[in-house]
């Protein structure tokens, strides 16, 4: 998505660990018209695969999410993240490794909230590895509901993830796709 590249070009900023600062319009700060037209083209990717609920983690997740929801006409969930697993009440749960934080998380969600009846499109503001995506790939399939997809804002298509989850035959689809990433030469994107 041009617009999304040429803002990530403009106003993004690499920091260390390999992490992409996107904090002035995504990740602190929201440009709302901006996320609100990421959500229309992830209507148009998605639009005919029959989603029923939107999933997502917090807390950037559901910025994207909300602006997205409004296209499909269905209700957001977003999972909790939490140091144990060992929260009260019938909850869906599933590790996930955090690539910013470093350290393991549990995503958690109230069993009520997905069900076997779900078409479910998976949103995330960033995929690297692929972590979140599968544990909220496994969050969904707990329940029994179907995964149509993932729709994410950035991925590093140099890191693992993408091409792990597209080989076991999940559809995932970035609106940028990073190349190579460097303090020196800058941000390259997949053509
Ligand atoms: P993964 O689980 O795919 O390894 O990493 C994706 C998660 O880590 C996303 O939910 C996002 O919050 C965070 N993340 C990974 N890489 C970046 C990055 O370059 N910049 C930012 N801001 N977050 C990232």
């Amino acid at each position: 998505m041009k617009l999304l590249e040429e803002r990530i070009r403009k106003d993004g900023i690499i920091g260390e660990g390999d992490v992409l600062k996107i904090g002035s319009f995504l990740n602190q700060q929201i440009d709302v018209g901006l996320v609100s037209e990421m959500g229309r083209e992830f209507h148009r990717l998605f639009g005919d695969a029959g989603v029923t609920k939107i999933l997502t983690v917090e807390a950037s997740g559901i910025a994207i999410a909300c602006l997205t929801a409004p296209y499909f006409g269905v209700p957001v969930v977003f999972a909790k993240k939490s140091k144990t697993s060992n929260i009260a009440g019938n909850v869906l749960c599933a590790e996930c490794f955090s690539y910013t934080h470093n350290c393991v998380n549990n995503l958690i969600v109230p069993a009520e909230f997905l069900s076997a009846d779900d078409k479910v499109l998976i949103i995330d503001d960033f995929l690297a590895n692929g972590s979140a995506v599968r544990a909220l790939c496994d969050l969904a399939h707990q329940a029994g509901a179907e995964v149509v997809g993932a729709g994410i804002a950035v991925e590093k298509a140099y890191q693992a993830g993408g091409k792990e989850l597209r080989g076991q035959g999940l559809r995932i689809e970035s609106l940028a796709r990073i190349a190579s990433m460097s303090v020196g030469k800058g941000i390259t994107f997949c053509r």
